[in-house]
């Protein structure tokens, strides 16, 4: 390993993707099929490992990992014992800190009780349920496939089996969901006592069946934008009066429940990507995996008993850009002003060993002085104003 790799250089998290869901849902365009066979979901799986046992000959592979992530799709419709394979493929390949934090996205209703308890035991110490609405005619309409009584299932479960850290994902914006059903759903999952909450506004992605029935001008009922904002704010309110404190433009937790796995991507530090169409970013240079399944397949498939080590790693990616120090620059700014902390003048300094007021003193003060950033001692952040215009303020940066 380089001895100038800096320690935001030095990637200690993994974000696996795992691209199948029992049905997909109106809104959504992630890279995730519906309904596929078992034999798909093994060839996939044996792929998957595979890519991981490539990367253990990467140069920064025996720095172990302190952030596990396993997102999608739906992972939790993975059988247990095959998301176990996993995070051992990676126990292998590299070493994890003592303390690594393990999450799976967790679908209400796709989880056993026992399937809960052999995830913990596998190591998960993390689940992100997402939930988002307690209104079972809203989940309808978005066609989600569970109810909220699936989630308090869930819940419980997890509690059970172990689990210390439970977030949930919230959606607000919905077509026809009121302010009361945002407060309603925001006390639903407080009454569940969720550690962690990511809450998103519905964006009508091209494509997707939703914004096919809004081009129609079927979705009357979608909330105006000032409706949303209003949304928008009472969730964090609610949340931080409850302990949750507001970390992020979209995340609220409790104390010591932030996800330090998201906080990577925040902080513009490095991380590895495996499974399709997963990104990375290594050694100064983003990358990104296949979309296309039959392509993945080949480039990591190998008969059982012919090991992958050694096989190149990056044969799935092509890449996307080297981000030279001008870009991470911006990076830095457009990411970490999504953090309710900001971005610090030493750790700015201390990575690219300029001041940020030098670097940016001037766009720095013309968005202090339209009220959009604040600056103090330690650095600058959003203000409220520039939480809503936060694009406004993005683009300052780019
Ligand atoms: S469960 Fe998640 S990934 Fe799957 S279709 Fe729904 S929103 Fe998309």
């Amino acid at each position: 390993m380089s001895h100038e790799m800096m320690d935001w250089q030095i990637p200690t998290a993994v974000y696996l993707h795992i691209p199948f869901c029992r049905q997909k849902c109106l809104y959504c365009d992630f890279l995730s099929f519906a309904g596929c066979d078992s034999a798909t979901m093994a060839d996939y799986l044996a792929a998957l490992e595979h890519e991981i046992q490539a990367a253990g000959s990467l140069p920064t592979a025996q720095v172990p990992l302190q952030t596990i992530y396993f997102g999608g799709g739906t992972p939790s419709l993975l059988p247990p014992e095959d998301l176990r394979r996993l995070l051992q493929a990676l126990a292998l390949s590299f070493q994890l800190t003592p303390d690594a934090e393990i999450s799976l996205e967790a679908n209400p209703g796709t989880l056993h009780p026992d399937d809960l308890k052999t995830l913990r035991q596998a190591g998960f110490t993390r689940i992100s349920i997402g939930l988002q609405a307690s209104q079972d005619h809203l989940l309808r309409r978005i066609g989600r496939i569970h109810n909220a009584s699936d989630f308090s299932k869930t819940v419980r479960a997890a509690r059970a089996a172990g689990f210390r850290s439970i977030s949930a994902d919230m959606m607000f914006g919905l077509p026809g969901q009121t302010l009361d059903d945002v407060a309603d759903t925001t006390d639903f999952l407080l009454d569940h006592q969720v550690d962690h909450l990511s809450y998103y506004g519905l964006i009508l992605e091209d494509g997707t069946p939703l914004a096919a029935a809004a081009a129609r001008g079927e979705l009357s009922d979608l909330p105006d934008d000032e409706t949303e904002r209003t949304q928008y704010h009472l969730i964090r309110r609610r949340l931080a009066d409850a302990g949750l404190e507001p970390y992020e433009i979209s995340s609220s937790a409790r104390s010591g429940h932030r996800c330090r796995h998201h906080l990577v991507y925040w902080q513009g530090r490095s991380y590895y990507g495996f499974g399709l169409s997963a990104h990375s970013y290594l050694y100064g240079q983003r990358r990104a995996n296949t979309e296309r399944m039959t392509d993945y397949l080949a480039a990591f498939h190998h008969p059982a008993e012919q090991s992958s080590t050694g096989q190149n790693p990056f044969a799935a990616s092509s890449l996307l850009e080297t981000v030279d120090r001008e870009e991470a620059m911006n990076e830095m700014m457009l990411l970490g002003l999504r953090l309710t902390d900001g971005v610090s003048f030493n750790d700015f300094a201390g990575r690219f060993g300029t001041p940020l007021t030098v670097r940016y003193g001037k766009v720095i003060d013309a968005l202090v002085d339209r009220g959009l950033l604040v600056r103090d001692d330690r650095g600058v952040r959003l203000t409220c104003l520039g939480l809503d215009l936060a694009n406004l303020v993005f683009e300052q940066f780019v």
